[in-house]
């Protein structure tokens, strides 16, 4: 087998292989996301998070504090449920390993994990290993990402669309080019939960400290395998925020559907898991793309829409509508605005993961009326589960002092949670695109 390439000087563009299709194409076997002749790859420097540093309508004092917060817990700190000094050092404590890579090699322009892939240790050149068949590879890979944390890992096939059409440079507030190494032909895509206790404690610091914990894991798992497979002789490229999109990649190598949410809701931890990208030309079996329902209850279930603080996920069907520059273009799906959802954040002065806490796949299923939950909701039941789980109240906000002070797992709730209105709710939106048809065919006076 011919010696690979695996020295970092050689890197090429490579994300302009990306091509529209010439009519609608269903993505991932999906009734609910298409890819239309409109399609054009995503933009970093318009993510929420890009322009929180150079958009002037997003880049201001208030930005930068909540930006400096994760490092500094006094900058938001105050006496409110959730909000305290020891909410904020608690949610900062495991950022403090995300912000250790990004500013490793700033120097260079480099944030890795965020704007640009983890900076690779690479190890002697070395002939690529037998690894036999590409089932076996894949065998192996999955087992060594468990082994090094991952609670899920799926294989897909390399898909240029996915790839940043240009990256966000934090040093020149604009943007600079994806270089990847040729022949990459798989992904390997690692997922890591968050806790679910933790995360019903959303909108508050407290909560944030899943995600938190949830990037460092990541991270170090993602180092780990990236490392292992370049020690086989493979290339691996580790990707977290950046470079490539991580949900597509999630639904393409099996781990769950899309939803409303506009998140992969995976079936054993619903949306409360995070996804790293490991790029690679080791041959491996890719996975097929898995369905258990989501698609058909997102379609009648609308409860992360309903609590969704600033009101920014689409009660509607599929479309390829933009609220604004921060969404891609010529996909069409179930679409966030990401405006509102970041201004949201930034006024809060921490992340928010409502439409994660009040997911009815989102729970614990080690215990006995989820499992029976999820059944029902690959079932034309599923109207009827929905409305038991409304009951159960196990998407209630639980207050983050209860949570400090609780031994046996009891909680107080500090906000109810808004359940899903179904067709009364479907009701009051097909009125108003009545109306709005009405007055459009109104003739003019
Ligand atoms: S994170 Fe919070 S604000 Fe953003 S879309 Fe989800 S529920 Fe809405
Ligand atoms: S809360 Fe309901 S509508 Fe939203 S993603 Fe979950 S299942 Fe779908």
């Amino acid at each position: 087998m011919a010696e690979l390439n695996t020295d970092s000087k050689s890197r090429t563009l490579f994300c302009h292989d990306a091509t529209a299709p010439q009519r609608e194409e269903v993505f991932a076997d999906s009734r609910n996301i298409r890819i239309t002749p409109e399609f054009e790859p995503f933009f970093q420097p318009d993510d929420m998070f890009s322009r929180g540093f150079w958009d002037r309508g997003f880049a201001n004092k208030l930005t930068m504090r909540f930006f400096r917060s994760f490092v500094k817990p006094k900058e938001r700190e105050r006496d409110e449920e959730g909000f305290t000094q020891q909410d904020f050092a608690l949610r900062n404590g495991p950022w403090v390993v995300t912000e250790m890579f990004a500013e490793m090699h700033k120097a260079r322009d480099r944030r890795d994990g965020f704007t640009d892939d983890f900076t690779p240790h690479l190890p002697p050149k070395v002939e690529p290993a037998d690894m036999g068949t590409p089932q076996e590879a894949a065998r192996r890979i999955k087992k060594v990402a468990k082994l090094y944390g991952s609670d899920l890992v799926g294989i897909t096939a390399y898909d240029p669309r996915w790839t940043y059409r240009s990256k966000f440079s934090a040093r020149s507030l604009s943007s600079k080019p994806v270089e990847l190494p040729e022949g990459l032909t798989g992904v390997i895509v690692l997922g890591k939960a968050m806790d679910y206790d933790v995360i019903r404690m959303s909108p508050t610091a407290t909560a944030s400290t899943g995600p938190a914990s949830g990037y460092a894991e990541d991270a170090t798992t993602l180092l780990g395998l990236a490392q292992y497979i370049r020690s086989l002789g493979y290339l691996a490229v580790a990707t977290q925020n950046d470079t490539n999109l991580a949900i597509p990649y999630a639904i393409q190598a099996g781990l769950g559907e899309y939803g409303r949410n506009g998140l992969c809701i995976t079936r054993d931890y619903g949306p409360r898991i995070r996804f790293g990208r490991i790029l690679t030309n080791m041959p491996l079996a890719f996975d097929r793309p898995v369905a258990f329902g989501v698609e058909e209850t997102c379609r009648i279930c609308r409860r992360c829409a309903n609590n969704c603080p600033p009101q920014a996920i689409d009660h509607g069907n599929p479309s390829t509508y933009r609220f604004n520059r921060s969404n891609i273009r010529g996909v069409k799906k179930w679409t966030t605005d990401g405006e509102k959802c970041f201004k949201f954040w930034v006024s809060r002065g921490t992340d928010c993961a409502n439409c994660v806490r009040t997911c009815p796949y989102n729970k614990d299923y080690n215990r006995l009326w989820p499992k029976i939950m999820r059944r029902l909701l690959a079932t034309p039941l599923r109207r009827l589960a929905l409305m038991i789980d409304d009951r159960l109240r196990l998407h209630d906000q639980i207050k983050p002092s209860s949570w400090w002070h609780s031994e046996n797992g009891r909680y107080d709730v500090l906000e109810r949670a808004r359940d899903h209105p179904f067709d009364a709710d479907l009701k009051a939106q097909q009125d108003r695109v009545k109306e709005i048809r009405d007055n459009r065919n109104k003739p003019a006076d």
